[in-house]
């Protein structure tokens, strides 16, 4: 493999995204992708995208990805079994969306798509075995059709979603939850609505798609894989009890997937010539639909730096100091933000679901403080 300049582990939207965005500043890449051909493609994910991860990837040129994304106009939070309820407008926000949903696989298209007119070397079916960097140079051994070799470039950074590249300890917890994904139709049209309900079990979002809703419950990991094999009337009696009428009854449209959740920091995303984004990061619980968007912002910074301070050297280990230090806020707010609503809702204490719709009823009540929540939830900590 000749030498790049700088080589990124893992061909996700990160990945990619990061891949494309060096490109555009004239960086020599290579793009390192474990799957071969449509594999993304099938990924059961839908992502609900920030107003700000739009404008990203508009300037990356992959916005819209082929389908056109829907829009979301109003977020409504609530908690079942307590009072007090949400809503968050794009109005009061000031944007033209709190956010856009798109299926994974469709944004994965967009920038497999991309990258094929860009000048990044793309290398299919390329397993990143192990990272290493010194002060010179960094290394990932690389196995593709059976052929294990090294590469070398000034910088590598790796986006392998979390999976085994690590560069420090990681700390981890499993939440016990699985999310079960699958697309249902209500009698009520979505009216470019969202809604996140909190139960005890887990967090249960709506996303406004073209067939209806893509829904995104979280239960207890057995609960999920019961619930995944109930026919599709049990299902839906049962999704009904825990979500409630207020959008008439739903039907379930296509398959149902689990995905187990855990939440999974670095504690030092940068290294000797390696840095972490993404999924590798940081791997969070998909409450809210922070973990793209988290990770997207990482990419878009980490390009700039690159473009700007980079010098020639994309490596330069002042220049990933930078990176790890300008990132800390978000990362650990975004963090913090996702892992506490996790935490807050999960517990069947008396007195907190109480307490959590007296919240509700306050930011009911704030406006400027409902628009503070959802310029987090567009912008990142920084909004
Ligand atoms: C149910 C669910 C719903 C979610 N909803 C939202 C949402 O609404 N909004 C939001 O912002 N986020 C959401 N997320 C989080 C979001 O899916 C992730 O944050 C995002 O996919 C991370 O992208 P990534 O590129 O870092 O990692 P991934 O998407 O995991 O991609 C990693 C890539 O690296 C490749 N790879 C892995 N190992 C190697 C290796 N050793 N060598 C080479 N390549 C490798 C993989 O094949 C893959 O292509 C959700 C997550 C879940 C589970």
């Amino acid at each position: 493999m000749a030498e790049a300049e700088t080589i990124v582990a893992g061909g996700g939207p990160v990945g990619s995204a990061l891949a494309l965005a060096l490109d555009r500043s004239g960086c020599k890449v290579t793009l390192l992708e474990a799957r071969t051909g449509t594999d993304a493609a099938d990924d059961a994910r839908t992502l609900a995208l920030s107003h700000g991860s739009c404008q990203i990837l508009e300037r990356l040129g992959v916005w819209p990805p082929g389908v056109a994304p829907v829009e979301i106009l109003q977020i409504n939070v609530s908690q079942r079994g307590g009072f007090g309820r949400v809503e968050l407008t794009a109005a009061e926000a000031g944007v033209p969306a709190l956010g856009y949903v798109v299926e994974y696989g469709a944004l994965q298209r967009a920038l497999t798509a991309a990258l094929e007119h860009s000048g990044v070397r793309v290398e299919s079916g390329a397993v990143a075995l192990a990272v290493e960097g010194d002060s010179q140079r960094a290394g990932v051994s690389v196995e593709q059709a059976g052929v294990v070799g090294v590469a070398h470039a000034k910088l590598i950074a790796i986006a392998d979603g979390g999976g085994r590249l690590e560069l420090s300890q990681v700390r981890e917890h499993d939440y016990g939850q699985s999310a079960l994904v699958c697309d249902v139709a209500s009698a009520q049209p979505h009216r470019n609505r969202a809604f996140e309900r909190f139960t005890r079990e887990g967090p249960l979002a709506l996303l406004p798609n073209a067939r209806g809703w893509a829904l995104v419950w979280t239960v207890q990991s057995e609960r999920a894989a019961a619930l995944a094999t109930l026919d599709e009337k049990k299902f839906c009696t049962q999704l009904q009890e825990t979500f409630g009428y207020a959008l008439g009854s739903f039907t379930l449209l296509g398959p149902r997937r689990i995905f187990p959740l855990r939440l999974k920091v670095a504690a030092q995303a940068v290294a000797p010539r390696c840095v972490l984004i993404g999924n590798a990061a940081q791997t969070l619980h998909p409450v809210a639909g922070q973990g793209f968007n988290l990770g997207l912002r990482d990419a878009f910074e980490l390009a700039r730096l690159i473009a700007t301070r980079g010098a020639g050297d994309p490596g330069n280990p002042q220049l990933l100091n930078t990176f790890f230090t300008q990132r800390r806020f978000d990362r650990t707010a975004t963090i913090l933000f996702t892992d506490s609503l996790i935490r807050l809702f999960s517990k069947d204490i008396p007195l907190l679901s109480p307490l959590r719709g007296l919240g509700f009823a306050a930011l009911s009540a704030l406006p400027p403080v409902r628009k503070f929540v959802a310029r987090r939830m567009i912008f990142g900590a920084h909004g």
